[in-house]
């Protein structure tokens, strides 16, 4: 008998009964275990497992109903189907079907057996136990699917939350656009920048609401060319906000495609390189500048040794002496112009650390006007100082270095007899002090130029004044370095005055000053 047949455990204690059913399955195809006992068919149960099995109902020892409820207990056997067969009938005893079904029986045979009855049952049976593990399995592949999209769901919605937290925080501007141009998307970073709300700019044409209008036409074919033909995914553009400033953004662009791989638009993320821009400038103009200004002491030095070399002054020592003397003060001017820099650039990128400490105004006022006395009893200029008390929180030596630069301009540019008065005012939140002279003046145009890097008012200044033009920009950064200002008011042909502040240290009483 081969073991793949459905195998049918038989247990009746009529013996005449278990060989009739068991002779007839057997024909009929099934393989057949028949015992006389419940015991017998519990210790058969615990080896192999029947596809079903046919149970009396009446026997000794074990009845039917007590073996189906210790099938139905283990775990292993509860789902045999168990069909008992029973000569008790209906109508003697009506609730006896109700207790075998109740305790998990799928079926009843009732006795005297109708060997096709049982045939037909037992199939019918087998089959629905087919079909109902036929679907647990499927019940339980379903289970897993369902949880392997639940799991697929959680990382996606992981996933989504990242991208959209990394959106909303980055500090870059992150623009979707469609396939025409218009805004699908703009992210927290880029609304700020613009200042739109997301509700102004969503559904808006990119580039008749942000482009300049005189770069839409260019800009309108690059964003084509981007879709159709994946070209310039790099390119730098102004862009305009709300208030109409213009941002220059650096673009790095990807085109987007729906789920059948149609172009869908593009994702634009953008770098506001404004500032890098202008600071770029800055520092390329700030290098020509210095090239040029170096250049000229240099070509002139250069001259002067070159027709000492040549010997064209050999035999006129005078002439030689004056090209030596040209010479050296372009060298002292180069010098000049090297530590200017040098220094205006430490300040500028605060390399230099101001050590402050309380001085008293008198006392650095003293020590820069002894620094330039000499120079100013050559010149043939009084320097008058107002009698003053007050006292600021600074680094000494470089208020005394705006002041020596501000007093040595002030000699410069006045004629000889003539008198420079140094004052301070007590301000009600800050010190003024004042450098006035009675010299030149300065043109309206130029008083806020000066302080610019290299500016002078006549290109003949560096030359015969031997300035460099750093001077006052050195003066400007060491001022706002201590939180205060500087400026400069003038009549041509009468004379300047430079001012500036620094902030008050402490309590100072005002009847102690001016
Ligand atoms: P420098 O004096 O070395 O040229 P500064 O930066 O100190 O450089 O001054 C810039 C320019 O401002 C001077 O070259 C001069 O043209 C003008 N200037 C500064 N101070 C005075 C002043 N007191 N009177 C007239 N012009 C002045």
């Amino acid at each position: 008998m081969s073991s793949s047949l459905p195998q049918i455990l038989l247990v009746d204690d009529t013996v005449a009964n278990l060989q009739l059913v068991s002779d007839f399955l057997m024909k009929a195809g099934f393989n057949v275990l028949a015992v006389k006992s419940g015991v017998q068919a519990l210790k058969i149960v615990a080896i192999t497992l029947p596809d079903l099995i046919l149970l009396d109902v009446v026997m000794p020892e074990m009845d039917g109903f007590e073996v189906c409820r210790r099938l139905k207990a283990q775990e292993e056997t509860q789902d045999i189907p168990v069909i008992f067969m029973t000569a008790v009938t209906d109508r003697a005893n009506p609730s006896y079907k109700i207790k075998g079904l109740k305790l998990g029986a799928v079926d009843y045979i009732s006795k005297p057996i109708q060997l096709e009855e049982v045939l037909l049952r037992v199939q019918t049976h087998l089959q629905l136990r087919a079909l109902t593990q036929q679907l647990t399995e499927q019940n339980a592949c379903l289970q897993q699917e369902i949880r392997v999209r639940h799991q697929t769901q959680q990382i996606l919605q992981e996933t989504e939350r990242r991208w959209r937290s990394l959106l909303e925080n980055v500090q870059l501007l992150v623009v979707g656009l469609d396939w025409q141009g218009d805004v699908e998307y703009m992210n927290p970073f880029g609304l700020g920048l613009t200042g739109y709300t997301s509700a102004e700019v969503f559904g808006k044409n990119w580039f008749n609401t942000f482009i300049p209008s005189s770069d839409q036409p260019q800009l309108k074919q690059t964003f084509h060319e981007l879709l159709y033909h994946n070209s310039y995914a790099y390119y730098q553009n102004s862009i305009l906000t709300k208030s109409g400033e213009e941002r220059l953004i650096a673009w790095n662009n990807t085109v987007l495609r729906d789920i059948t791989g149609a172009i869908a638009g593009i994702m634009s993320i953008g770098e506001d390189i404004t500032q890098r821009q202008a600071v770029e400038r800055m520092k390329n103009e700030f290098i020509s500048l210095v090239s040029h200004e170096l250049r000229t002491p240099l070509t002139s030095m250069r001259g002067s040794l070159g027709l000492l070399k040549m010997g064209v002054y050999d035999n006129q020592p005078d002439k030689a002496k004056r090209m030596l003397d040209i010479a050296v003060t372009d060298c002292d001017r180069l010098g000049r112009l090297v530590n200017d820099i040098l220094s205006l650039e430490r300040l500028d990128f605060g390399q230099v650390t101001l050590v402050k400490e309380v001085c008293d105004v008198a006392d650095l006022i003293k020590h820069s006007v002894e620094a330039i006395d000499a120079i100013a009893e050559a010149a043939g200029i009084a320097i008058q100082v107002t009698p003053l008390s007050a006292q600021v929180y600074v680094a000494p030596d470089t208020i005394i270095q705006t002041l020596t630069n501000l007093l040595s301009n002030a000699i410069k540019f006045s004629e000889r007899n003539t008198t420079i008065t140094v004052g301070v005012q007590h301000q009600s939140d800050c010190i003024l002090f004042h450098v006035t002279d009675q010299g030149r003046g300065i043109p309206t145009e130029h008083l806020e130029r000066i302080f610019g890097r290299f500016q002078q008012v006549d290109v003949s200044d560096s030359r015969q004044k031997g300035g460099t033009g750093l001077g006052l920009a050195i003066c400007r950064s060491i001022i706002q370095q201590h939180g205060g200002e500087i400026w400069a008011e003038s009549t041509l042909g009468s004379g300047s005055t430079f001012y500036f502040t620094l902030p008050v240290y402490g309590q100072t009483s005002p009847s102690s000053l001016l």
